[in-house]
Protein backbone atom coordinates (compact mmCIF):
# COMPACT_ATOMS: atom_id res chain seq x y z
CA UNK A 1 0.00 0.00 0.00
CA UNK A 2 1.23 3.33 -1.00
CA UNK A 3 1.18 6.55 1.20
CA UNK A 4 -1.81 8.33 -0.22
CA UNK A 5 -3.64 4.69 -0.13
CA UNK A 6 -2.88 4.89 3.65
CA UNK A 7 -3.90 8.26 4.29
CA UNK A 8 -6.87 7.70 2.35
CA UNK A 9 -7.55 4.86 4.82
CA UNK A 10 -7.03 7.03 7.90
CA UNK A 11 -8.39 10.16 7.05
CA UNK A 12 -10.90 10.20 4.27
CA UNK A 13 -14.69 10.08 4.82
CA UNK A 14 -16.96 8.30 2.31
CA UNK A 15 -20.15 9.97 1.89
CA UNK A 16 -23.28 9.51 0.12
CA UNK A 17 -23.67 9.80 -3.55
CA UNK A 18 -20.21 7.78 -4.57
CA UNK A 19 -18.17 11.00 -2.98
CA UNK A 20 -14.98 10.13 -0.78
CA UNK A 21 -14.00 12.84 1.09
CA UNK A 22 -10.63 14.19 1.66
CA UNK A 23 -10.78 17.88 2.66
CA UNK A 24 -8.32 17.16 5.79
CA UNK A 25 -4.90 15.92 3.41
CA UNK A 26 -5.67 16.51 -0.39
CA UNK A 27 -8.23 19.36 -1.75
CA UNK A 28 -8.55 21.62 0.98
CA UNK A 29 -5.85 21.44 3.72
CA UNK A 30 -3.11 20.25 2.14
CA UNK A 31 -0.25 17.65 3.10
CA UNK A 32 2.51 18.72 1.21
CA UNK A 33 4.79 15.92 2.32
CA UNK A 34 2.40 13.89 0.51
CA UNK A 35 1.89 15.88 -2.26
CA UNK A 36 6.42 15.50 -2.82
CA UNK A 37 5.96 11.80 -2.34
CA UNK A 38 3.08 11.56 -5.05
CA UNK A 39 5.01 13.89 -7.38
CA UNK A 40 8.25 11.60 -6.77
CA UNK A 41 6.03 8.80 -7.94
CA UNK A 42 4.83 10.23 -10.59
CA UNK A 43 8.42 10.99 -11.66
CA UNK A 44 8.98 7.29 -11.45
CA UNK A 45 5.88 6.26 -13.44
CA UNK A 46 6.95 8.82 -16.34
CA UNK A 47 10.07 8.22 -16.57
CA UNK A 48 11.22 9.11 -20.04
CA UNK A 49 8.23 11.03 -21.19
CA UNK A 50 9.85 14.80 -22.71
CA UNK A 51 7.35 16.69 -20.23
CA UNK A 52 8.18 20.53 -20.47
CA UNK A 53 4.46 21.61 -19.02
CA UNK A 54 1.84 20.33 -16.67
CA UNK A 55 -2.20 21.26 -17.16
CA UNK A 56 -4.55 21.27 -14.38
CA UNK A 57 -7.83 23.13 -13.70
CA UNK A 58 -8.91 24.61 -10.65
CA UNK A 59 -8.99 24.83 -7.94
CA UNK A 60 -8.12 21.23 -6.46
CA UNK A 61 -5.35 20.73 -9.17
CA UNK A 62 -3.49 23.71 -8.47
CA UNK A 63 -2.04 22.70 -5.20
CA UNK A 64 -1.07 19.12 -6.20
CA UNK A 65 0.25 20.61 -9.50
CA UNK A 66 2.37 22.65 -8.12
CA UNK A 67 4.70 20.52 -5.82
CA UNK A 68 4.68 18.13 -8.49
CA UNK A 69 6.17 20.50 -11.19
CA UNK A 70 9.18 20.60 -9.16
CA UNK A 71 10.01 17.05 -9.66
CA UNK A 72 9.55 17.93 -13.22
CA UNK A 73 11.06 20.94 -13.49
CA UNK A 74 8.01 22.50 -15.91
CA UNK A 75 6.21 25.42 -15.47
CA UNK A 76 2.23 24.73 -14.12
CA UNK A 77 -0.87 25.92 -16.48
CA UNK A 78 -4.36 25.63 -15.11
CA UNK A 79 -7.64 25.58 -16.74
CA UNK A 80 -10.08 28.72 -15.31
CA UNK A 81 -13.38 28.25 -14.84
CA UNK A 82 -15.20 30.51 -16.84
CA UNK A 83 -17.98 32.71 -16.87
CA UNK A 84 -20.02 32.46 -19.96
CA UNK A 85 -19.20 35.36 -21.78
CA UNK A 86 -17.87 35.21 -25.15
CA UNK A 87 -13.69 34.65 -24.79
CA UNK A 88 -13.39 32.53 -27.99
CA UNK A 89 -10.29 33.85 -29.96
CA UNK A 90 -7.46 34.14 -27.61
CA UNK A 91 -8.50 31.18 -25.63
CA UNK A 92 -8.93 27.38 -25.92
CA UNK A 93 -12.61 26.12 -24.12
CA UNK A 94 -14.10 23.29 -23.10
CA UNK A 95 -17.63 22.39 -21.41
CA UNK A 96 -17.39 20.56 -18.36
CA UNK A 97 -19.71 19.26 -15.78
CA UNK A 98 -18.77 18.70 -12.74
CA UNK A 99 -19.21 15.52 -10.47
CA UNK A 100 -19.38 17.33 -7.00
CA UNK A 101 -21.26 20.58 -7.80
CA UNK A 102 -23.81 19.15 -10.60
CA UNK A 103 -23.20 21.92 -12.79
CA UNK A 104 -21.65 22.95 -16.07
CA UNK A 105 -18.85 25.05 -16.28
CA UNK A 106 -16.88 26.89 -19.62
CA UNK A 107 -13.27 25.98 -18.93
CA UNK A 108 -10.21 28.20 -20.78
CA UNK A 109 -7.33 27.93 -21.51
CA UNK A 110 -5.25 31.30 -23.03
CA UNK A 111 -3.46 30.56 -26.30
CA UNK A 112 -0.14 31.64 -25.46
CA UNK A 113 0.27 29.38 -22.87
CA UNK A 114 0.00 26.41 -24.26
CA UNK A 115 0.95 25.35 -28.08
CA UNK A 116 1.92 22.80 -30.49
CA UNK A 117 5.18 22.51 -29.20
CA UNK A 118 4.53 21.42 -25.75
CA UNK A 119 4.33 17.99 -24.31
CA UNK A 120 1.78 18.13 -21.44
CA UNK A 121 1.82 16.03 -18.52
CA UNK A 122 -1.87 16.61 -17.40
CA UNK A 123 -2.51 16.22 -13.75
CA UNK A 124 -5.62 16.24 -11.37
CA UNK A 125 -6.88 15.39 -7.66
CA UNK A 126 -10.08 12.75 -8.66
CA UNK A 127 -11.26 10.85 -11.68
CA UNK A 128 -14.68 10.02 -11.39
CA UNK A 129 -16.91 10.06 -14.75
CA UNK A 130 -13.56 11.92 -16.80
CA UNK A 131 -15.85 14.71 -17.74
CA UNK A 132 -13.04 17.31 -15.81
CA UNK A 133 -10.36 15.21 -18.12
CA UNK A 134 -11.52 15.02 -21.10
CA UNK A 135 -12.48 19.30 -21.10
CA UNK A 136 -8.52 19.06 -20.57
CA UNK A 137 -7.92 16.47 -23.16
CA UNK A 138 -9.91 18.63 -25.84
CA UNK A 139 -8.04 21.87 -24.66
CA UNK A 140 -4.61 20.18 -25.25
CA UNK A 141 -5.63 19.00 -29.09
CA UNK A 142 -7.13 22.22 -30.05
CA UNK A 143 -3.45 23.20 -28.71
CA UNK A 144 -1.55 20.80 -30.99
CA UNK A 145 0.10 20.13 -28.31
CA UNK A 146 0.71 16.24 -27.04
CA UNK A 147 -0.33 14.84 -24.22
CA UNK A 148 2.45 12.37 -22.47
CA UNK A 149 0.19 11.11 -19.80
CA UNK A 150 -1.63 11.87 -17.45
CA UNK A 151 -1.39 11.61 -13.41
CA UNK A 152 -4.90 11.28 -10.93
CA UNK A 153 -4.28 11.08 -7.43
CA UNK A 154 -7.52 9.14 -6.91
CA UNK A 155 -9.48 7.45 -8.80
CA UNK A 156 -12.87 6.07 -8.68
CA UNK A 157 -12.26 2.74 -10.28
CA UNK A 158 -16.14 2.17 -10.63
CA UNK A 159 -17.34 5.44 -12.36
CA UNK A 160 -16.50 5.13 -15.96
CA UNK A 161 -13.80 7.61 -15.82
CA UNK A 162 -10.80 5.23 -15.94
CA UNK A 163 -12.26 3.14 -18.47
CA UNK A 164 -13.25 5.87 -21.19
CA UNK A 165 -9.74 7.67 -20.73
CA UNK A 166 -7.40 4.68 -20.83
CA UNK A 167 -9.51 3.38 -23.87
CA UNK A 168 -8.63 6.59 -25.57
CA UNK A 169 -4.88 5.16 -25.09
CA UNK A 170 -3.42 7.68 -23.23
CA UNK A 171 -0.69 7.04 -19.98
CA UNK A 172 -3.22 7.05 -17.30
CA UNK A 173 -1.18 6.38 -13.55
CA UNK A 174 -3.70 6.96 -10.69
CA UNK A 175 -1.83 6.88 -7.67
CA UNK A 176 -4.76 5.39 -5.87
CA UNK A 177 -7.85 3.40 -7.36
CA UNK A 178 -10.89 2.72 -5.10
CA UNK A 179 -12.63 -0.29 -6.21
CA UNK A 180 -15.16 -0.22 -3.88
CA UNK A 181 -16.15 1.98 -0.90
CA UNK A 182 -19.48 1.85 1.22
CA UNK A 183 -20.60 5.25 3.28
CA UNK A 184 -22.47 3.55 5.72
CA UNK A 185 -19.50 0.97 7.16
CA UNK A 186 -16.77 3.19 6.03
CA UNK A 187 -14.80 0.52 4.46
CA UNK A 188 -12.57 1.30 1.07
CA UNK A 189 -11.14 -1.36 -1.13
CA UNK A 190 -8.20 -0.40 -3.38
CA UNK A 191 -7.52 -2.05 -6.69
CA UNK A 192 -4.10 -4.01 -6.46
CA UNK A 193 -1.90 -1.83 -8.70
P1 LIG B 1 -15.19 13.76 -13.23
O1 LIG B 1 -15.14 14.94 -14.14
O2 LIG B 1 -14.12 12.74 -13.50
O3 LIG B 1 -16.57 13.15 -13.13
O4 LIG B 1 -14.90 14.32 -11.77
C1 LIG B 1 -13.66 14.86 -11.48
C2 LIG B 1 -13.76 16.10 -10.64
O5 LIG B 1 -14.83 16.02 -9.70
C3 LIG B 1 -12.50 16.25 -9.84
O6 LIG B 1 -11.75 17.30 -10.38
C4 LIG B 1 -12.95 16.52 -8.42
O7 LIG B 1 -12.79 17.89 -8.14
C5 LIG B 1 -14.40 16.16 -8.37
N1 LIG B 1 -14.68 14.86 -7.71
C6 LIG B 1 -15.15 13.74 -8.31
N2 LIG B 1 -15.37 12.77 -7.41
C7 LIG B 1 -15.04 13.27 -6.21
C8 LIG B 1 -15.06 12.72 -4.88
O8 LIG B 1 -15.44 11.57 -4.61
N3 LIG B 1 -14.60 13.54 -3.90
C9 LIG B 1 -14.18 14.80 -4.13
N4 LIG B 1 -13.74 15.49 -3.09
N5 LIG B 1 -14.16 15.34 -5.38
C10 LIG B 1 -14.58 14.59 -6.41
Amino acid sequence: MNCLEQKILTDGIVKEGNVLKVDSFLNHQMDIELFNEMGKEWKRRFEGKDINKILTIEASGIGIACIVAQHFGVPVVFAKKAKSINLEGEMYTAEVESFTHKNKNKVIVAKKFLNEDDRVLIIDDFLANGCALQGLIQIVQAAGASIEGIGIAIEKGFQAGGRIIRNFGFQLESLAIVEDMNWETGEIKFREQ
